[in-house]
């Protein structure tokens, strides 16, 4: 995604959005959408009320469309079911004047794209969300994961399709209810406010929902070289995340990138009794963590060197937001019953910026990062293959190890002074005096 010139800005804004928060979403899209031309005194109070009354009148009526999403069931393993998310998506903003076209590649669900042009408007902002879900552990769920139901904030269902109005504690349970078909959702919902209040919108929207977020969007560059004016817009926002423990609304500037290996090593070519031959075979396993003790020490601190190199200091305005970040910290101590976090003394926040060496994984900034792990490993004695290594390999060499890279994903940071970053913040404060009202 990076190499595309034309994509000015690339922007997560991150929206923990479940059940009724969808009311507050729709509100802070709506501003959004209309903040750029006019000034946030003059439209705040009244677009924020008049969204506000329109949510109001039309609770059940949102409910119950995104109730019918959220009934498509969006598993990876079901691709004539994701097929059918992607066309009920596509109608879905068809019906509210988007262009769409469905971008496929063979042996991915498609990409629903859609572009929505607003006469006049000389910006574009574009909002990603995904409609594939997590897969679904059965007996793990209640109730089915695909047919959504409402409970109470005490967990009790409510009969929601006799009701027009909603306690904002309850919660809808289905599967991608909050992640990530919410967004989806909100961004109709906005829509349909704006245009009941004859509100005009100011920039054009560009729609990019993938269908295979959960299993690594592994299609989705080839989609988007395929159509190369398809990501032109002044900012993106992935909607896609949690909702912070702190329940304040959060606007994170980028991303940490992802890149995974797996890592085999090897003892000798067949099973034996550690009787026989203990302590004189290699033992695999005391191999591998040991090459693990040596990438990363208990405090999180990466000991691969030149892993921090690229790593850019952080700007005043980020250093500000850091000092302001609304901290939970010690609420998710108790929570996971961690009773010393790793990084020694640093707050969670702080943390987040770094990159992180997961035994699970490896996040960092860019690809110098196989180079810098596979000299490390190689510096640790061990000899590198990509495939199983041969017999000859294993012969000849005391330390083999097979390393299966995946590239997951490029981390990314959004200046904070950004000016259509900070265009979308100040309409999310706007949109934010929603928080603490519920119906
Ligand atoms: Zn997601």
């Amino acid at each position: 995604m990076r190499e595309k010139s034309e994509v000015r800005y690339l922007f997560w804004l991150h929206i923990g959005m479940k059940a009724l928060f969808l009311a507050i979403v729709t509100a802070i899209f709506a501003r959004c959408l209309s903040a750029q031309s006019t000034s946030a005194q003059e439209l705040g109070a009244t677009v924020r009320d008049q969204v506000r009354s329109y949510r109001h009148a039309h609770e059940r009526e949102i409910l119950g469309e995104f109730v019918r999403l959220l009934s498509i069931p969006n598993l990876a393993s079901d691709p004539p079911k994701l097929e059918r998310n992607a066309q009920a998506i596509a109608a879905n903003l068809e019906g509210r004047g988007v262009d769409v076209k469905l971008l496929r590649v063979p042996g991915a669900p498609p990409v629903v794209y859609g572009w929505l042009r607003v006469p006049g408007a000389r910006s574009t902002i574009g909002i990603y969300a995904h409609y594939d879900g997590q897969p679904v552990e059965a007996q793990q769920w209640q109730s089915s994961p695909f047919s959504p139901g409402l409970r109470d904030a005490a967990g009790h269902t409510i009969d929601w399709q006799s009701m027009t109005h909603y306690d904002g504690e309850s919660r809808i349970y289905a599967r991608s209810a909050g992640d990530d078909k919410a967004p989806i959702q909100a961004t109709m919902s906005a829509l349909d406010a704006l245009r009941s209040l004859k509100e005009p919108l100011s920039v054009n929207v560009k729609f990019l929902l993938d269908g295979e977020e959960e299993v690594g969007s592994s299609h989705l560059p080839e989609i988007l070289n395929n159509h190369p004016d398809t990501l032109a817009a002044d900012i993106w926002l992935l909607c896609d995340g949690p909702l912070p423990p702190s329940r304040r609304m959060q606007v994170f500037f980028g991303t940490r990138g992802e890149t995974d290996v797996e890592i085999t090593v090897y003892g000798a070519a067949r099973e034996m009794h550690s009787g026989n031959y203990g302590n004189w075979a290699p033992n695999p396993i005391v191999l591998l963590t040991h090459l693990l003790d040596s990438m990363r020490d208990t405090d999180a601190k990466i000991l691969i060197s030149g892993f921090y190199d690229d790593v850019r200091a952080l700007a005043p305005s980020e250093q500000r937001a850091l000092a302001n970040f609304a901290a939970s910290d010690e609420a998710l101590k108790q929570e996971f019953a961690i009773a010393a976090p790793e990084g020694n003394g640093a707050s969670l926040a702080e943390q987040l910026l770094k990159p992180a060496l997961n035994v699970r994984g490896i996040r960092a900034t860019d690809a110098r990062v196989r180079q810098q792990v596979e000299t490390h490993i190689e510096r640790q004695g061990f000899f590198i293959v990509h495939q199983n290594p041969d017999i000859a390999i294993r012969r000849a060499h005391a330390r083999v190890v097979k390393l299966e890279w995946t590239f997951a994903g490029q981390a990314f940071r959004t200046a904070m002074d950004n000016p259509a970053a900070q265009a979308i913040v100040k309409a999310i404060e706007q949109a934010k005096g929603l928080l603490s009202s519920r119906r």
